[in-house]
């Protein structure tokens, strides 16, 4: 898919799927090295149209002068396309369920589903710092160096992939974990898999079962 037309799909996606409302969330995607597509500031991600996303450079300035504003914020997708060379798109939604869990800062556990162990890996809780802000992106940047999947504390959730089609996919099944792990707790909580198998499953993560694992730190 062309890239316009990708995000404009994804977010498409992600609102009929109700993971965003109102004006909420953001997508972007690696262009060139040095260069993103993001959306933009204030409006629907359920109906954008192509004209309507701004590229930017590695710092998240907009490149060029335009009726729309780049979304306020750009700067945590910048920060971890500039520390992570393999995440070519990022998707920042508010998914109701996951959500509650950064609100009420609940860790998920994601060793008792082996869709969430080689999909999602660890989740890390990115501890709160205003939106849009550069200690919000800073903290992230660092999250993001060991995972693929992050709850923003009192926020919402960010999803990293080699493509859209693999961040998006990322947030979904993210949403559909935490609704699991609602409801097993209800059951009186989940049970987790044996050491044997989380290791098992990790290490087909590690295999790239589910997109590249996240580069080395350096
Ligand atoms: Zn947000």
């Amino acid at each position: 898919m062309e890239p316009r037309a990708a995000l404009v799909e994804y977010g498409r996606r992600l609102y009929e799927r109700g993971l965003i409302g109102g004006s909420e969330g953001n997508l972007s995607l690696r262009l060139a090295p040095d260069r993103l597509l993001v959306t933009p500031a204030g409006v629907s991600k359920g109906f954008l149209g192509a004209d309507m996303l701004v590229e930017t450079d590695l710092f998240g300035r907009a490149l060029r002068e335009g009726p729309w504003r780049v979304s306020s914020e750009v700067r945590m997708h910048a920060v971890v396309y500039a520390r992570r060379p393999d995440v070519g798109a990022i998707v920042h939604a508010h998914p109701p369920v996951a959500t509650a869990f950064a609100a009420a800062r609940l860790p998920l556990e994601v060793a008792v589903l082996p869709e969430a162990v080689v999909a999602l890996g660890p989740i890390p809780i990115v501890p709160y710092a205003t939106p849009g802000t550069e200690e919000l992106a800073a903290r992230v940047g660092d999250a993001a160096q060991d995972a693929q999947t992050l709850l923003l504390e009192n926020h919402g959730a960010l999803a990293l992939g080699d493509s859209l089609e693999r961040a998006w996919q990322r947030m979904e099944i993210l949403e559909q974990f935490a609704k699991v792990t609602l409801h097993a707790r209800a059951l009186g909580g989940a049970r987790r898999l044996s050491d044997d198998e989380v290791e098992r499953l990790a290490a087909l993560r590690a295999k790239g079962a589910y997109g590249p694992p996240p580069a080395p730190r350096g």
